[in-house]
């Protein structure tokens, strides 16, 4: 699955918001520098409205949303990459996620410490970075080290790594972080495999006051430029509400939106905003007994998209039986959509689309 990486400094609202994420007291959010000190995993439904719909036509008995992992992880301070706060250790844990969700507080109050002793997002979010272009500079340097010997040879794949680790080094010693290097598609997948912190996506989380939470605040406009400049992307959030929202039930939960005049939970705009993030996107496969959603990459073909349901349904894939999302609910469900003439059969060269309802059909 997919897994994003919550971080930020101590006391910004990142337990308030992985336990709002994920309804349980696992991480347990409390006034005080390092309470989180195991990582903490909680996989999340994403919300796709367009499930429901599927399910109603088709008359699905059961609704099985696709699902998101997402990290608590604790232990970012000044000095962090020099061994501050807990250490090294939550380095590893950004290394094994595929994007980071940067919590900044942009709430003011008093009571809450602020380790840096004042609400600045934007000098927030530069301290991290410092500190993962740190680690980044330090953990290259040592593999550099390390493929010196490997490179006396003729071997292909250090050669590669040791030119792209290069470029990186290069980037970082100017202060650019790994993700502003463009690279070549052939060098994708190396490049990934070097799992620099640095070349994570990033989404800002703006913690604002419970009173902004629709409009957000002055900090949060700052911290929404400066991702602009960064290519990065920003969603406001109020930790607060969604912790109190996480715990209604959902009838409640839609009211006490209305009343605070957001259109939906803050939750739901962040697990979509990280999955866009991530280059996903979604098909389904419906029945009578269960409208389900899975999670493919942008590009993925048809036979890697039946994999994620199944490794033998790719080993077997022989077709694709297809119908567009717009295409079902327009023709109220699959036989209309044939009589339509919207019922494709595609091949392993088919890339599947956002909301395409498919069928496999394989040898197994
Ligand atoms: P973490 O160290 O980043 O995981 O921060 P926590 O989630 O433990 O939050 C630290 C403290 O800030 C807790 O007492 C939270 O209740 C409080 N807090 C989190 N979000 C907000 C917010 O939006 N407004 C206010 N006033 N307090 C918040």
């Amino acid at each position: 699955g997919f897994k994003m990486g919550i971080v930020g400094l101590p006391n910004v609202g990142k337990s308030t918001l992985f336990n709002a994420l994920t309804r349980t007291a696992a991480a347990q959010a409390a006034n005080f520098p390092f309470c989180t000190i195991e990582p903490n995993v909680g996989e999340v439904a994403v919300p796709d409205p367009r499930l429901e719909k599927l399910a109603e036509i088709a008359g699905s008995r059961q609704i099985i949303p696709t699902r998101m992992t997402f990290v608590d992880i604790a232990g970012l301070v000044r000095g962090a990459s020099k061994g501050e706060g807990l250490g090294n250790q939550f380095l590893a844990n950004i290394r094994e996620c595929d994007a980071i969700a940067h919590v900044l507080r942009c709430f003011e109050d008093g009571d809450i410490t602020h380790v840096e002793g004042r609400i600045d997002p934007v000098a927030d979010a530069e301290t991290i970075e410092t500190e993962l272009m740190l680690a980044d500079l330090e953990s290259i340097e040592r593999r550099r080290a390390n493929l010196a010997r490997k490179l006396k040879g003729a071997d292909k794949d250090a050669a590669d790594q040791d030119r792209l680790l290069a470029l990186a080094q290069a980037a970082l010693n100017e202060g650019k972080p790994a993700r502003t290097i463009q690279i070549a598609a052939d060098d994708l997948r190396q490049w990934q495999l070097l799992q620099l912190l640095t070349s994570k996506p990033v989404l800002y989380v703006c913690n604002v006051e419970e009173s902004k939470a629709a409009e957000g605040n002055s900090q949060s406009a700052r911290v929404a430029e400066m991702a602009a400049k960064q290519g990065a992307a920003s969603v406001v959030i109020s930790a607060r509400i969604e912790e109190e929202i996480s715990q209604l039930p959902d009838d409640e939960a839609a009211m006490f939106l209305e009343e605070m005049g957001l259109h939906e939970a803050g939750l739901d705009r962040l697990i979509r905003a990280g999955y866009q993030l991530l280059g996903l996107q979604t098909y389904f496969t419906i029945g009578p007994k269960e409208a389900r959603a899975w999670t493919i990459t942008k590009g993925t073909l048809a036979p890697q998209a039946a994999g994620v349901i199944h490794g033998d349904f790719e080993k077997g894939f022989i077709r694709a039986e297809t119908i567009a999302y717009d295409d079902y609910i327009a023709g109220r469900g699959e036989a209309g959509a044939k009589e339509a003439g919207k019922f494709r059969v595609e091949g392993k060269t088919y890339e599947v689309k956002d909301g395409d309802v498919l069928h496999f059909l394989f040898n197994g």
